[in-house]
């Protein structure tokens, strides 16, 4: 048997005199209000609570992006660390240096390479570390050992002696005396070209001698540091004096046919550490 519940109760409330109140009200109506000052805070502290799970979960998703970018980012650092290494070693090699101290000493490298697993802080450390060292190496080894090098090889006579046209008459080594009797060494190349022909140096440097004498009638010799020397003989004239500086492709006299000569050529010579070589191997 189901209780019914009545359309309406009236409270009266009666005090000694006044008249009395009469409160009248239905109770579905009641038990609708009180549901609906239930219903509305919870759906407000429910609403607080998903905003607040929501926040969390973007700050946390947030934080891992923020996190993979930053590792992304930091290995993309070290991969150029890694392509400045590459780049260093060449100008090691370049410089002459053994190749071993370019090797990065493994402490400063973290263990497992470039994995994510590797917090970026210590990619970004062990980057900045590797970085420091690297200019440091640059400053102190390679540039100085560079220089040298590029000095060396600048002081290495190249080229022909000559521009425009001219032939080469007589190599380097053992020939047939061309004022008869028997074998000599040329210790040079001699080359044809027309009388008073420019002659040009064929490396930066010191003039050492220029004048006549023997042989070598007038004669230059270009001292170019590092062991090298030059020698240009037979020059019907002079183009540079004792004591001065010269350049490359400077013109140090004239092609002639002075001294033990039998017809207007160029007679030229490279001394390394004092003795003469063969100045095939310097003409390109
Ligand atoms: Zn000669």
């Amino acid at each position: 048997m189901s209780r019914r519940i009545p359309k309406q109760y009236t409270i009266l409330i009666s005090c000694t005199g006044r008249t009395p109140i009469a409160l009248s009200f239905q109770p579905k109506l009641v038990i609708g209000t009180v549901a609906v000052a239930i219903a509305i805070p919870s759906l407000w502290l429910g609403k607080i609570f998903h905003s607040y799970h929501q926040e969390n979960t973007d700050l946390t998703q947030q934080n891992a992006a923020l996190t993979e970018e930053l590792t992304e980012e930091a290995t993309q650092i070290m991969q150029k660390v890694e392509v400045l290494e590459s780049e260093l070693n060449h100008l090691q090699k370049r410089a002459g240096m053994p190749e071993a101290s370019g090797t990065p000493p493994a402490e400063t490298i973290p263990q497992g390479g470039l994995s994510n697993r590797i917090r970026p802080e210590s990619l970004l450390d062990a980057a900045q570390g590797r970085i420091s060292q690297l200019v440091g190496s640059l400053r102190v080894e390679i540039e100085p050992a560079l220089e040298q090098t590029l000095e060396r090889e600048a002081a290495r006579p190249k080229g022909v002696p000559l521009k425009g046209e001219f032939n080469q008459t007589s190599g380097f080594g053992p020939r047939r005396n061309p004022f008869g009797g028997g074998y000599e060494f040329h210790r040079g190349l001699d080359f044809i070209a027309a009388y008073g022909s420019p002659i040009y140096g064929t490396a930066p440097g010191v003039v050492k001698f220029a004048g006549s004498s023997g042989g070598y009638g007038n004669h230059v010799i270009v001292d170019h540091g590092y062991g090298y020397q030059t020698l240009y003989a037979h020059l019907s004239k002079l183009g540079v004096a004792a004591g001065a500086k010269i350049d490359r492709d400077q013109i140090v006299g004239y092609l002639g046919n002075t001294g033990r000569s039998t017809g207007p050529h160029l007679h030229y010579s490279i001394f390394y550490s004092g003795e003469a070589v063969d100045p095939k191997g310097y003409l390109d």
